[in-house]
């Protein structure tokens, strides 16, 4: 599953091919992928003709398209899903592609789709305190790379939270786009076991997870995002990701880099959590 870096690679590359071009016509090959448009393909494909790309946006692992044009259809958010491809040009796998967008150069938009959990979706835009949004991700909090998150406020929430750290920091509505991966790496980082419950913790501490999650998110950037799936291309078909040395996931039995304790793994929310037992001690609430 594309975490935040890798999202933001896809966002960027979109950006630079996509930006200006009109979206001509709009053929969907699989209703899976329109799942979440209300009115389903006939829908996307009437909102998306004649549509202008006039930008792109993401907040957390969500991206979208902004669009200007007759329709009045202000954007379109794509779900990467498990394993979803936004590809220009000739595509490798023509028997996943889901969704294709001719564009006014000539050019074809492939949406490619393996397992289909991702899609596409046609949508108004909202502004939600100073943000637009597309309306599916309105909800969604702000990400701790964007350069209007409010730390002050997110530990605040976080101290009103009776919950696991870790859990606290899936939830896309208190701060978003950190994914196991990601999570896993920061407390690694700021010595927290992910069992350690929010309300329980110091500003301080909290502020060190999330500034950690913000700096592993951003290393993650600058060397090309992180993925563990070789169906996860960028933009232009190739692949733009190359395995990082992660601190904690994926560690079991290895030793921890900081102390040398062999890091552990355990079941956390269907998925499993790593971390070194030795520099992240759960501190049971008294
Ligand atoms: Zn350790």
């Amino acid at each position: 599953m594309p975490e935040l870096p890798e999202v933001e690679v896809v966002r960027r590359g979109l950006h630079h091919h996509l930006v200006g071009k009109t979206i001509v016509s709009t053929s969907v090959r699989h209703d899976r992928a329109v799942r979440r448009q209300p009115g389903g393909a006939p829908e996307l494909t009437g909102l998306l003709a004649g549509q202008q790309i006039s930008g792109t946006g993401r907040r957390g692992k969500y991206l979208w398209l902004t669009l200007e044009g007759p329709t009045g259809a202000q954007a379109l958010v794509v779900h990467l899903g498990m394993s979803g491809q936004m590809l220009i040009g000739p595509i490798s796998r023509p028997q996943h592609l889901r969704i294709a967008a001719t564009l006014d150069d000539g050019s074809v938009l492939s949406f490619v789709d393996q397992r289909t959990f991702g899609g596409w979706m046609a949508t108004d835009v909202v502004t939600v305190d100073g943000s637009e949004l597309p309306e599916p991700v309105a909800h969604i909090a702000r990400d701790p790379l964007d350069e209007r998150f409010d730390m002050a406020a997110v530990v605040t929430r976080l101290r009103g939270k009776h919950t696991e750290i870790k859990r606290a920091l899936l939830d896309q509505t208190l701060v978003s786009g950190v994914g196991n991966i990601y999570a896993d790496e920061a407390l690694w980082q700021a010595r927290v076991h992910g069992r350690r419950l929010s309300d329980g913790m110091s500003r301080a501490k909290l502020t060190e997870v999330l500034d950690s999650a913000a700096g592993v998110m951003r290393l993650a950037l600058e060397q090309g995002g992180t993925s563990f799936d070789d169906l996860y291309v960028n933009v232009n078909g190739e692949s733009g990701y190359f395995e990082r040395s992660l601190e904690a996931y994926g560690r079991e039995g290895e030793p921890c880099r900081r102390c040398g304790r062999a890091m552990r793994r355990e079941a956390f929310m269907n998925r499993s959590s790593y971390f070194c037992p030795s520099c992240q001690r759960l501190v049971e609430p008294r």
